[in-house]
């Protein structure tokens, strides 16, 4: 069938009087273990406005699919109500069908009787089942109400802004660039390369920081669709998807702005500073961070280790400084809160260096002082091997007795109760103590209360979903690549930085991106323009008062309306509906549930 006839058919679909198939999936026994799957299938056939409900073991298979494209062609089925897992799942796959069969692909619904039912109600199958039913009957009077909607499109910029010249900003531009896009990187910092500027030796690839990023910085360099502009000072990011606006000055200057279609968000991350006496740090001389470490290791000459003007024998790694710190044990940042959350790379981070000082420096003694080892990672636990091979010695402290050094002219004092002893309460000196801190978010705050992007509870950005949506923001438009999202190395981050550009590359395929209809609709004959609405609005410009015919009005971006439907709760005359979601149809479901 050709687009023309496609469009016709569902123009037709519309006009006819609502035909519903209803169709209850098994969900391979998810469902049907606990709920009557066929005594919703019978129900649901005698319900009005129904014309035909059949239950079957996996609607989502393509056999399941083609019983509604059947039903479709041969019943005339115009609207269709699934009543099977999440919709955040499948609701697009049964859109897809309709939308195949020559449908408004909107008409149809989508009723959770997995997570909102049969999960949750586990040892009670005669109600789950009466809920079931009761919900795929709150579906049928809904889709029995809805209108055909048609995508809203949007001309977007065919461009990507990369946030952020590290590891992962470089890969996203190159991905994107791969892909025909413009890419802009603005980089706050004087180079690229983020924080492999000042690390050595790699794992697990054995090459040098600066050779990665030269590599990266070379193909970026010389590829004429990536523009590159460091020192860039960020002062305004907004717009929506497809158009972003982003203004930022450069040194000496005036503010430039950059406009795309998607945003990538490759900011990373920082290393957390020790307050000062924290382990002696800022206090003692002789106490470094693991990164300030490997940062010195990388000038010194082979042979002998030296530090603060005098020869280094021996060295104590304490593990965890910053990480998965605990209530009442550790002091809180400065938001109050404690960095509870791991940061995953530091482990094997700091045996690498352990083994690289071996190797260097052989007459060094290495004492690492942890809590747990994490050497996440295909060969990783390897380099935990090696450095017991290599004579590196291990103290395993429990998370409330923390290690305790004191400092004097003479070097340091460590103490730990190492658990590998039964708890004995082990002393030994040390010339340098390296603190393998952790990492913790850039601060971004500007940017992110600009866009209002959503934080994890450990403050990096937040992904719609780790598992469906692992690199896309709530934002429409803006995706995460790196350790902008979470702590990683730098292969976890170059591969999110291609993941990242793929959604941009794939959102912007087109000249213009679809979005979903389901947003603010006014009606402007009863709309008393109170102003109420636009008040209640989080998203900026999405809502706004206006003069129309002589008389002001609220009138909606759709491209920057969410579909919250908060003005619809603040709006007495109930002149604002959000389009697939009407109050009319809410009205109708929660009669059919409440129905005796
Ligand atoms: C001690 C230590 C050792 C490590 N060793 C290894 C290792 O051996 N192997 C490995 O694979 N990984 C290692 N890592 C991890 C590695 O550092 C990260 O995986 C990598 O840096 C992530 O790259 P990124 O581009 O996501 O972030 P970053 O390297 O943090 O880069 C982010 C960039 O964004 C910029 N930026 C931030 N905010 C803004 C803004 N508002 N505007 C513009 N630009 C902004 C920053 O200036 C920076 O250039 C180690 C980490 C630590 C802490």
């Amino acid at each position: 069938m050709d687009e023309k006839i496609k469009e016709e058919a569902s123009k037709d679909n519309y006009r006819q009087e609502p035909k519903v198939g209803v169709y209850i999936c098994h969900c391979g026994g998810n469902i049907s273990d606990v709920v009557d799957v066929k005594k919703v299938a019978e129900e649901l056939s005698k319900y009005p406005g129904v014309t035909v409900a059949r239950e079957y073991p996996f609607m989502c298979s393509s056999n399941g699919q083609d019983l509604i494209t059947e039903d479709i062609k041969n019943l005339g089925i115009n609207r269709t109500v699934v009543a099977a897992c999440s919709p955040s799942l499948h609701d697009l796959t049964f859109r897809g069908v309709l939308q195949r069969a020559g449908v408004n692909p909107y008409l149809h619904e989508h009723v959770n009787i997995r997570e909102q039912d049969s999960w949750v109600h586990k040892l009670d199958h005669a109600g789950a089942t009466a809920k079931a039913i009761k919900l795929a009957q709150a579906g049928v009077e809904k889709v029995r109400r809805k209108d055909p909607l048609n995508a809203i499109r949007v001309a977007a910029e065919q461009r990507v802004a990369v946030i952020g010249g590290g590891v992962s900003g470089m890969r996203a531009a190159l991905s994107a660039a791969g892909k025909g896009l413009e890419a802009v990187i603005l980089e706050k910092g004087p180079r690229l390369g983020g924080k492999l500027l000042d690390l050595g030796r790699l794992y697990p690839s054995g090459e040098e920081a600066s050779a990665v990023v030269k590599k990266l910085e070379d193909l970026v360099r010389a590829d004429k669709k990536i523009t590159v502009h460091t020192d860039a000072d960020i002062d305004f990011v907004g717009g929506f998807v497809g158009n972003f606006k982003i203004n930022f000055k450069l040194p000496g200057g005036k503010s430039q702005q950059v406009k795309a279609g998607a945003i990538v968000m490759a900011t990373g991350y920082e290393h957390y500073k020790p307050y000062k006496g924290e382990f002696g740090y800022g206090e003692a001389a002789n106490v470094l961070t693991l990164p300030e470490f490997i940062s010195l290791m990388k000038k010194l000459p082979a042979g002998r280790l030296e530090y603060g003007g005098r020869e280094i024998k021996s060295l104590a790694l304490i593990h965890c400084v910053g990480s998965r710190q605990v209530e009442g044990v550790h002091k809180p940042q400065a938001d109050g809160k404690i960095n509870d959350y791991c940061s995953r790379v530091c482990c094997t981070a700091a045996i690498n260096t352990a083994n690289q000082i071996k190797e260097k420096y052989p007459g060094v003694r290495i004492y690492d002082v942890y809590r747990d080892i994490r050497t996440y990672g295909m060969m990783h636990e390897s380099y935990y091997e090696q450095a017991s091979k290599n004579g590196v010695l291990f103290f395993r402290h429990t998370e409330t007795d923390q290690p305790v050094v004191t400092s004097d002219r003479t070097g340091h004092n460590v103490k730990v109760k190492d658990v590998l002893t039964w708890g004995e309460e082990l002393e030994f000196k040390a010339d340098l103590v390296v603190l393998v801190t952790g990492l913790v978010p850039s601060d971004i705050s500007l940017i992110k209360s600009q866009m209002k992007m959503p934080s994890s509870a450990d403050r990096f950005l937040q992904e719609v979903h780790l598992k469906l949506r692992p690199v896309e923001l709530a934002n429409a438009g803006i995706f995460i690549a790196g350790a902008a999202q979470y702590p990683m190395d730098s292969t976890e981050a170059m591969a999110s930085a291609g993941t990242a550009a793929s959604k941009a590359g794939i959102l912007l395929a087109e000249p213009d991106i679809p979005l979903e209809p389901f947003v603010a609709v006014v009606d402007e004959k009863k709309c008393t323009g109170c102003g109420l609405c636009p008040a209640e609005c989080s998203y900026d410009g999405a809502l706004t008062m206006s003069e129309k015919n002589g008389k002001k009005v609220a009138v909606v971006n759709p491209a920057l309306c969410k579909g919250c439907g908060a003005c619809v709760a603040v709006c007495e005359p109930r002149a604002i509906d959000v389009a697939g979601w009407t109050l009319a149809q809410f009205d109708a479901m929660v009669e059919a549930i409440a129905k005796e």
